[in-house]
């Protein structure tokens, strides 16, 4: 169920759908996407497909969370990235083998726990993951090559491009029923943003839980 066939067969998944970047591909076959779900699941570990994690959220679909890992590369340094939205921190622990330290931001206090614990085992010391409301980024960690956002804001997060050094990247979903995929660069002489496929990730929400 989790041998390398298996996950092979993921990974092949992820090049039909147009990720490239070899280094996302050999991470990502790599980390074993089964530690990051309940038992029960992980006969689906690797299919492409989001899974339920509890408290309402999911893990990312394979798919999705290569794309984003890919975006994040595209950034001018890969120092410090900021993840709003730990979930089960399976995207953190793809982060950490390709960036050099991870901050990681998740709102539900057993959920922040519960990827604490599971990183520590796995051994990966240079993620960060801490229980706090990401909706404002990390201002004393800034700047940060890249922000990822692994929910959907209901508009564009402004004030997080203040937290991206030159050349960053931030990446995130933007919307409520119908989403999109947004890709803001920050550079000398301001921002560009690029609109991005139609996506459907769990909603950001306010406060912690
Ligand atoms: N990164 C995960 C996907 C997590 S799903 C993966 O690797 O698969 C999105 C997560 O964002 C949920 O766990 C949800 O609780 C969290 N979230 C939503 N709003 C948030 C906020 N304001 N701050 C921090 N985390 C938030």
């Amino acid at each position: 169920m989790t041998s390398a066939r298996t996950r092979s067969r993921m990974i092949d998944r992820i090049k039909q759908l147009g990720v490239e970047d070899p280094r996302v591909l050999t991470v990502m076959g790599h980390v074993p996407r089964h530690v990051f779900v309940d038992e029960a699941l992980s006969h689906k570990a690797y299919d492409d497909t989001a899974l339920p994690i509890g408290y309402g959220q999911t893990i990312s679909q394979p798919y999705i969370v290569a794309r984003m890992t890919e975006l994040a590369l595209g950034a001018a340094q890969h120092e410090k990235v900021l993840e709003i939205g730990t979930g089960c921190g399976y995207q953190a622990a793809v982060l950490s083998q390709l960036f050099k330290t991870v901050y990681s931001i998740e709102r539900i206090a057993q959920l922040s726990k519960a990827a604490r614990d599971r990183l520590n085992q796995l051994g990966l010391r240079n993620v960060r993951v801490r229980h706090a409301d990401g909706s404002l980024g990390l201002p004393d960690a800034a700047p940060f090559d890249v922000i990822l956002i692994a929910a959907a804001a209901p508009i564009v997060p402004e004030d997080l491009i203040d937290q991206l050094s030159l050349g960053g990247r931030l990446i995130f979903p933007v919307g409520g029923e119908d989403q999109e995929l947004r890709l803001i660069e920050r550079q000398e002489d301001g921002v560009i943003e690029t609109r991005l496929e139609k996506v459907r990730f769990v909603p950001l929400l306010p406060g912690l839980a």
